[in-house]
């Protein structure tokens, strides 16, 4: 990777979180390289199949399974109201590089043969000392890019690191302005809060910097409520089970429990605003939904309980009753495994909409509604086989039946 653009006369180091996490023993999940060759050459130098993208400079090359993304030194242009700034200009010193990124730590650099660090703002001795500090003037630098005090939130939860006196103190200044970030912007540095082992960790950390509300306004007004939507996120995570989760399950839990004091149609229209995918609304609105069945199990047929646990996904609907403190759904789910572990399901559905054509009914809506009806019966084991399920259709769906 580095070698080829060595090889061709070019720097190339190793830059940002790789080199953070390999000095910390972490292994990185992904590597940037960069280098004094401009983007033409970039490209001209790595071989196109492997690009999956270049802007801003920045070439993507995958190679044996590892992401590299390859970018040329550039010094950032003027910001404009603390956003992205408008112009970046390329340079050709890896100082200059340097001096634009965020914090001391993510700001070394890696001889990719040697192993050498090139360490041109103390990020070493800050790294040593678990701390998160600003590369240059904290309030400088949050004004530039407001979004670096979430980041710095991020990087002080994962890591376990303080925040360096000056940096904190910046941010606690400036943290009410962090609402001129693109929800975007501000989605992506949550959701990576989010994913960490602890979910709850960043939003702590948040709070603590002041950052909480001005990063998720939807949050309640008041610290304790804030405090309440925090202690359901731990508490939705803090078994130890070692159950195997799509991270956007996880995720939708976490922004679930976040939208408690909301309805669905309030929670979608501030997703809708946040740029959530479309996705993860849906997700979130249908555990928002759930919240009824959740708090009352008793008050609704047991089979919506069961459809709920027989989905693959039921796990995450288990992860949100206990955030919510729903002891009992979440006994009556776990009931529902049990006796399907003692009593397989079958696989579902049993009959499907060419069995009712075959009984002499004619397609229409009608379809779904008695194939769901048929679907809830074997979840509550009064049906286990197609041949009990189609006995039953001929009951009462068959041309001699009453229905
Ligand atoms: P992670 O392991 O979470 O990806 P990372 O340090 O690689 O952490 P990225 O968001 O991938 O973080 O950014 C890569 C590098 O780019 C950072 O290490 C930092 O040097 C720089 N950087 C990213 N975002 C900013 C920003 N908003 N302002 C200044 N520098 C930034
Ligand atoms: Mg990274």
């Amino acid at each position: 990777m580095a070698r080829i653009l060595r090889r061709a006369g070019h720097e190339a180091y190793f830059a940002g979180g790789c080199v953070r996490d390999m000095l910390l023993g972490l292994t990185p999940k992904d590597f940037d390289v960069v280098t004094d060759a401009r983007p033409e050459r970039i490209s001209e130098l790595f071989d196109r199949t492997f690009q999956v993208g270049a802007a801003f400079g920045v070439v993507q090359v995958v190679l044996r399974g590892v992401p590299y993304e390859v970018a040329t030194y550039r010094r950032d242009g003027p910001y404009r109201d603390g956003r992205r700034p408008e112009s970046i200009e390329y340079s050709n010193q890896k100082e200059e590089d340097v001096q634009r990124r965020d914090f001391t730590i993510n700001a070394l650099l890696m001889d990719p043969d040697t192993g050498q660090i090139l360490d041109f703002v103390e990020g070493r001795a800050d790294l040593r000392a678990g701390l998160i500090r600003a590369v240059g003037d904290p309030r400088r630098r949050f004004a530039e890019d407001r979004l670096r005090m979430l980041r710095a939130a991020r990087f002080a939860s994962r890591l376990d690191f303080e925040i360096e006196a000056e940096t904190a103190a910046a941010i606690r200044e400036l943290a009410a302005e962090l609402t001129d970030v693109s929800g975007e912007r501000i989605v992506a540095e949550v959701d990576a809060m989010l994913s960490a082992d602890r979910p709850v960790a960043g939003l702590e950390m948040m709070e603590a910097l002041g950052l909480g509300r001005s990063a998720l306004p939807f949050l309640p007004r008041t610290a304790e409520g804030r405090t309440e939507i925090y202690r359901a996120i731990d508490a939705a995570f803090l078994s130890s089970e070692p159950e195997v989760e799509d991270p956007e399950d996880r995720l939708a839990v976490c922004w679930a429990l976040a939208f408690d004091t909301h309805g669905p149609d309030e929670a979608e229209a501030w997703m809708r605003r946040l740029k959530l995918s479309r996705d993860r609304i849906r997700r979130v609105r249908q555990l928002l939904s759930a919240r009824e069945l959740l708090q009352a199990p008793d008050d609704h047929a047991p089979v919506e309980l069961a459809r709920w646990a027989a989905d693959p996904r039921g796990s995450v609907l288990r992860r949100y009753a206990r955030g919510r403190g729903a002891a009992r759904a979440e006994a009556r789910l776990d009931a529902w495994q049990a006796r399907w572990q003692a009593q397989p399901l079958p696989a579902r559905p049993v009959v499907g909409g060419n069995d009712l054509q075959a009984l002499g009914l004619s397609p229409g809506p009608e379809f779904k509604r008695i194939l769901q009806e048929v679907d809830d019966q074997v979840l509550q084991g009064r049906l286990a086989t197609r041949e009990e399920a189609m006995a039953w259709l001929r009951a009462h769906y068959g041309p001699n039946s009453r229905g």
